[in-house]
């Protein structure tokens, strides 16, 4: 099949026909089971700790929002979730928190990741998702055992983005970033956030044609949602962002075939079969969520977050059910690596050889 154009995607953003946008998710998901296989990997997610030193317009836990209690957990319980999530046989973790560039914040992960490696035997895959670093920072995260970054580049469009941040955030460093991680041998990950306040149907086409030009290997995309607290537009139209992140996820599919592509939490908050959805839609990672309960309350991005006052287990046996409800097979045990990363791989070996 020829590559849609950019024409064509409009007006797929556009279609409200739920005949024609079943039509769309069916050819997405038969692409993701022809590019990248059948399965679903899942990745535990831990956020680990809300402190964070930006101020992003739309997030909850914005450093100038003072309702919100900080916490930062200790090596330790970090140690005992990975585990936990190698017990459950998920063949890898996220580590997410707010941004940090300090010494000791960096030690202190470059230590947690050389513990979890060593006490998995190198086993458990590592994901990071820790904002904005220096270009030595990530080497020294990947030389400790993290081999995927996650960074959302939040909108590829510099105008919205400068709407969306104060004047010291950066669009091109951010995007530098994302350059500087695949430079040192990351799976790059990226994503936007869907039905932003000022947010064009165009916007949502070029982001996907960022993540093209820019060789990402993964994307972890999902609606807007709004947080109470915060200084950002607080009406949005929950239905018509769901059936927005829907038509991404498949639009992403069908233009980029072999990247692995998640199907966000945010989808579950604006539908309660928002994930197995995703699948349905073209996505084949889905990231269980397994901080301490006692922790989740206290890192909400957006309000109404799903699950709450669930534990890892329960997480994990919600999530089989909803992802063989969707008819797709679970990758227990498997890193389930970006088919574009290894093909780029591949291909550079050859070339050098
Ligand atoms: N601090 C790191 C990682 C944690 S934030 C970073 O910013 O990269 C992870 C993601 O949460 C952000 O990239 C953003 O896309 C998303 N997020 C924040 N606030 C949100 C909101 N109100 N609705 C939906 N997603 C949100
Ligand atoms: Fe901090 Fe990330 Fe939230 Fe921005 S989106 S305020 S960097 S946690």
């Amino acid at each position: 099949m020829q590559d849609l154009t950019r024409e064509e995607m409009l007006a797929w953003f556009s279609e409200k026909d739920p005949q024609k946008l079943e039509g769309l998710f069916r050819e997405a998901r038969a692409c993701a089971i022809r590019h990248v296989g059948s399965k679903v990997y899942f990745r535990g997610i831990i956020e680990f700790s809300n402190l964070c030193a930006k101020d992003c317009y739309y997030c909850g836990i914005r450093k100038s929002n003072p309702n919100v209690p900080r916490f930062t957990m200790s090596e330790h319980e970090i140690l005992e979730c990975a585990m936990a999530a190698q017990e459950m046989d998920y063949g890898s973790i996220v580590l997410q928190s707010g941004e940090r560039q300090d010494e000791v914040f960096v030690r202190f992960i470059e230590g947690v990741l050389r513990k979890i490696k060593n006490a998995t035997s190198g086993k458990l895959g590592i994901t990071l998702s820790l904002g904005e670093q220096t270009a030595e920072t990530y080497a020294r995260w990947f030389g400790a055992g993290a081999h995927r970054y996650l960074l959302r580049i939040e909108t590829s469009d510099p105008v919205l983005y400068k709407r969306l941040h104060p004047p010291d955030h950066s669009f091109e460093t951010r995007r530098e970033c994302l350059r500087t991680l695949r430079r040192i041998g990351y799976q790059v990950g990226t994503g936007v956030m869907i039905g932003l306040p000022f947010q064009t149907h165009e916007n949502l086409v070029e982001d996907i044609l960022f993540f093209k030009n820019e060789e990402i290997d993964m994307i972890g995309m999902g609606p807007y949602v709004p947080h109470g607290e915060t200084p950002l537009v607080q009406e949005v139209d929950t239905g018509e962002n769901f059936r927005l992140g829907l038509v991404m996820i498949a639009l992403s599919r069908l233009t980029l075939k072999n990247v692995n592509i998640a199907a966000a939490t945010a989808l579950q908050t604006l539908d309660p079969s928002g994930r197995e959805k995703g699948v349905q839609a073209g996505a084949n990672i889905i990231m269980p969520n397994i901080t301490p309960t006692d922790y989740r309350k206290f890192y909400q991005l957006y309000d109404n977050k799903p699950c709450l006052d669930e534990n890892a287990r329960q997480c994990k046996s919600c999530l089989e059910k909803r992802i063989r409800a969707a008819g797709a097979e679970i990758g227990y045990g498997e890193w389930g690596d970006s088919v574009h990363f290894l093909k780029k791989q591949k291909s550079l070996k050859e070339s050098k050889s």
